[in-house]
């Protein structure tokens, strides 16, 4: 239940017979990712250990993961859940402090436009407030989205399903979509606000119910965010596979894939896939990553060809270059059509970009169609200059016409400008020199 962890409900493990023995090295992210709390609020990696009735950091990893804690969670009731999580955001946004470190009686105050972030006092909330006024109104949406998604969570909030009602080509961005699911969407977004489990939850978070259309914006961030990346994928293929349908259907690689991509993959949200590509004869998507849960996706074993017109998932936990050599050359497991990367992080650290090198390499090299997301502008600027380094022949790169649409909070440092999953994406293939009759494909959405 920490920041920016999302909790589903489990899904039984898949016995996979013959598994493979996954191989696993390198740096485990997350754990860098948890850790890195210390340097910026120290104690709170603690408190939310503390909070969560959790002893180690492989505990929470392993709840996370869909495990059973071992010491229980020990939450007694939904408000006791609630306030848990809250407790994990209490530290002063100026100074810092912690509320067990604070002189006896004193409280945390809560900044009350945002109901967002605390300050030990009013002198620091002054002192905070040229800075927190940039964020304050987008950390209002955060505090909202972060509780609504306890109903997708519970299953109260759930995708628009079926086949798409307008024909593929003409969805090319979010308001395209959203037009697309019209009356239907807002029907079910009305029931949802009107819904047992809508009164239940602003009965137990211990703050007042937003009016309807905070909560509707919110909600639409929500289904946003659960979509992106399946519909991101699509973005990917429309621009460098394309719509033909190709016997045995069409494999992409997720690279990198931590446990919380495979926790938020549902094959509802997948299915959208499909209805974006009906000509397809099947998708088969392999999560390849370090951090993968092992028990949140079936394993690839032995893959068979997708079925036709269905989403098949998959998970591999390794590092690419491992995958590929053991699974890709030998011939177990099928080239793809396409590989993604959410967030692959190689501009941000030596360590980072050593991890992916060969995995750059690779992808370069067997000229394998590769899409790429990034959450900020400055984020795109430097993977386009290693990627350029590394004369990858970049195609299209810009703002992403499915990004999420729910802000994300930096959790230790709140006056931060919030960023978007997957707000900016890059596409290449092969290397610059054998683009020079293809350059006009892509540049099209750019805005650098
Ligand atoms: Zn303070
Ligand atoms: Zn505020």
């Amino acid at each position: 239940m920490a920041p920016r962890r999302r909790r589903r409900k489990r899904s039984a493990p898949v016995a996979s017979p013959g598994a493979l023995t996954p191989t696993v090295s390198g740096p485990s992210i997350d754990a860098l990712g948890f850790l890195s709390l210390e340097s910026n609020v120290p104690g709170l990696s603690q408190v939310i250990l503390q909070k969560l009735n959790m002893k180690s950091y492989e505990e929470y990893k392993a709840v996370v993961n869909g495990g059973t804690p071992g010491s229980g969670f020990g939450i007694r009731s939904l408000s006791d859940m609630f306030q848990r999580l809250e407790d994990t955001f209490q530290f002063c946004a100026r100074c810092r402090v912690l509320p067990d470190q604070l002189p006896d009686c004193q409280l945390l105050r809560r900044c009350k436009r945002c109901r967002n972030v605390y300050y030990c006092g009013p002198e620091c909330q002054k002192a905070d407030w040229p800075a927190h006024k940039k964020v304050c109104g987008e950390l209002r949406l955060v505090a909202i989205d972060r509780l609504l998604e306890w109903l997708m969570v519970t299953g109260d909030l759930s995708l628009p399903s079926g086949p798409w009602p307008w024909p593929p080509e003409a969805v090319q961005d979010w308001d395209t979509w959203f037009s697309m699911w019209g009356t239907q969407l807002d029907t079910m977004l009305e029931s949802v606000l009107g819904s047992h489990a809508m009164s239940t939850l602003w009965d137990s978070v211990g703050r007042p119910r937003p009016d309807p259309d905070s909560l509707r914006g919110s909600l639409r961030r929500l289904l946003s965010d659960t979509l992106s990346q399946p519909l991101t994928l699509g973005l990917g293929l429309r621009t460098l596979v394309g719509s033909t349908g190709k016997p045995g259907g069409i494999t992409v690689h997720v690279v990198g894939a931590s446990h919380v991509e495979a926790f938020l993959t549902s094959h509802r949200a997948y299915d959208e896939l499909r209805h974006m590509f009906p000509g397809y004869a099947g998708l088969h998507i392999v999560m390849v990553g370090v951090d993968l849960a092992v028990e949140s996706l079936p394993q690839l074993s032995s893959v068979l060809p997708s079925a036709s017109g269905t989403i098949q998932l998959s998970s591999y936990q390794g590092l690419y270059h491992d995958f590929w050599e053991e699974q890709i050359e030998t011939g177990r497991a099928v080239w793809p059509d396409l590989v993604a990367g959410f967030h692959p992080g190689f501009h941000a650290s030596q360590d980072l970009m050593a991890g992916w090198l060969p995995t750059l390499l690779l992808l370069r090299d067997y000229e394998i169609p590769t899409i790429f997301t990034v959450y900020s502008q400055q984020e795109l600027t430097a993977s386009l200059q290693i990627l350029r380094k590394l004369e990858t022949g970049i195609i299209a790169y810009g703002d992403n016409p499915f990004t999420s649409l729910k802000p994300e909070q930096a959790y230790t440092n709140p006056n931060k400008q919030p960023v978007y999953c997957s707000a900016y994406y890059i596409m290449f293939r092969g290397t610059a020199h054998h683009l020079d009759g293809e350059e006009a494909v892509g540049k099209t959405n750019h805005r650098m």
